[in-house]
């Protein structure tokens, strides 16, 4: 199976060459030449399959230049209970009759985004083999908080390999920053920026095309790789939790094959819900994808009207990690949903750089409205609903999950749909306990975030992840801080320290 770029067709690599290149030259991104089908039988074989079995049953459909033993590798290695803190990897809660919490935050690091950033490290380090073999390999990631933090689990210690992650000096949450200054591990380094995200996200691009860093780099037998939401090697994984999810409810008899199943997400980037179009469009019985947004709500403009506009506000939300304007993602769905029309596409994405809009033809607006329904919710209202959730049916949810559980519950009212419904849950509600305990009513004044996590766990009963409490006891290893137009010299320097 080859892969293409959403900006010209003509463009082809290997699976190898799409994960390790990241984004295509041309600015497009790389997509599969077509879905691969998972059967009635397949689906049914899977039901007695640990996460990682089903994991590689998906992955070798994808992933058609890696042998067997290689996925085998990368999925026993990924998703064991060495890395995550339940054997199912991936647990699926009951909220209420018919309704399910998919957590997808039992990795490291407390967040959905392990789930894809522990298994990259290990495709990408045999991509690069078979590629440009014999290379080391560093990473430069942006990060307003989740990504960078799981990207260094991921990557710690991983032969050939070496990371270095930027964040804005005060853009992330203490927990957030906490998290990534005590990491801990010999090929990582973690740098804040004077600046906010945008600055980070803008210096990282730069040096990717500095020719005279790209240069030392080649001396030092080295390349620069992403770790991006917009690698394939990072959607590939998301696909996976959508096809073991409904396994499960087929294993656990709350389903029938062939019965169709909602699913809900909180949307940022729009990976993770471009992961679940892509189960649905495998075979998987997956009804309607409802997408859900904070205040920042283009991506619900865009799926009821058909106009894609960022020249708007910009919000700081309790939910930041889908305070995004440019959801890159979408760019792959618009490729499928136009039969594969690059040209098209390169018009709708050159028109969004050059004026921040475009507008899809009417019948893209007619299949996104088949397959999505959107809405979107404020603070208020996010926090509104963690406290319903928790006090109609103790469940505590983080506030990403909590915009997710209210537009579906708008969606239900609106449309009187009682299909099942998957909710997803992206992150541990500890990770963004300042906006919980709020939301629940605490009062307390807390000096840190430990008395925070203290006062959390006696309010709810509840009890805060070992890996988010432990931070108390590491000792903080990063606390460099450089103006943005210092950072490609704050790389250089760890280039060097890492040959020493
Ligand atoms: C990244 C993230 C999201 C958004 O996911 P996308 O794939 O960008 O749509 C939602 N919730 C949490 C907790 C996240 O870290």
């Amino acid at each position: 199976m080859d892969y293409k770029s959403t900006r010209d067709i003509n463009v082809k690599v290997t699976a190898a060459g799409a994960i390790s290149k990241g984004l295509s030259a041309d600015g497009g991104l790389f997509v599969p030449e077509s879905i691969p089908q998972l059967s009635k039988e397949a689906l049914l074989s899977m039901c007695d399959m640990t996460y990682a079995q089903r994991a590689f049953e998906v992955f070798r459909l994808f992933l058609t230049d890696f042998t067997d033993d290689e996925i085998k590798n990368c999925v026993n290695s990924a998703y064991s209970d060495k890395n995550f803190a339940t054997e199912n990897i991936a647990e699926l809660a009951h909220l209420m009759s018919g309704t399910y919490m998919l957590e997808l935050w039992h990795g490291p690091t407390c967040a959905f985004k392990d789930m894809a950033l522990q298994i990259l490290p290990f495709l990408l380090t045999y991509s690069a083999k078979k590629t440009v073999d014999g290379k080391k390999i560093m990473i430069l990631v942006a990060t307003s908080g989740d990504t960078g933090k799981a990207a260094l689990e991921g990557f710690k210690d991983v032969d050939g390999t070496s990371i270095m992650v930027f964040y804005p000096e005060d853009g992330v949450s203490n927990m957030q920053k906490r998290q990534m200054t005590t990491q801990e591990g010999k090929n990582v380094n973690v740098c804040a920026v004077v600046g906010n995200f945008d600055d980070c996200q803008n210096g990282v691009k730069a040096i990717f095309t500095d020719d005279e860093i790209l240069k030392k780099l080649e001396k030092e037998n080295t390349v620069f790789s992403s770790a991006n939401s917009i690698n394939w090697g990072r959607l590939a994984p998301q696909i996976v939790y959508y096809v073991s999810s409904y396994v499960q409810l087929l294993k656990d008899k709350e389903i029938e094959y062939g019965e169709k199943v909602n699913v809900c997400v909180p949307t940022g980037n729009f990976g993770n819900i471009l992961a679940a179009y892509y189960a649905k469009r495998m075979g998987v019985p997956i009804g309607k994808l409802i997408c859900a947004s904070n205040a920042n709500n283009i991506l619900t403009d865009f799926i009821n009207t058909g106009v894609y506009d960022r020249n708007r506000p910009f919000y700081t939300t309790v939910s930041p990690s889908m305070d995004i304007l440019i959801s890159s993602n979408l760019e792959r769905l618009l490729y499928h949903l136009t039969d594969e029309d690059d040209k098209l596409i390169k018009e709708w994405f050159d028109s969004l750089k050059a004026t921040g809009r475009y507008e899809v033809n009417d019948t893209v607006k007619s299949r996104i409205s088949e397959l999505f329904y959107a809405g979107y919710c404020n603070d208020d209202e996010t926090k509104a609903a963690i406290k319903k959730v928790f006090e109609e049916y103790g469940y505590l949810c983080d506030t990403h999950t909590a915009v997710a559980y209210k537009v579906y519950d708008d969606y239900k009212k609106a449309t009187g749909d009682n299909t099942k419904t998957i909710v997803v849950s992206t992150a541990n509600p500890y990770k963004f306990g300042y906006a919980v305990y709020d939301a629940l009513g605490g009062k307390k004044s807390c000096g840190d975030e430990f008395e925070l996590i203290s006062e959390l766990e006696r309010l709810t009963g509840t009890t805060c992840p070992k890996a988010l409490a432990d931070t108390k006891n590491k000792s903080i290893r990063f606390t460099g801080s450089v103006k943005a137009e210092d950072m490609s010299g704050a790389v250089l320097d760890f280039l060097k320290n890492q040959e020493e």
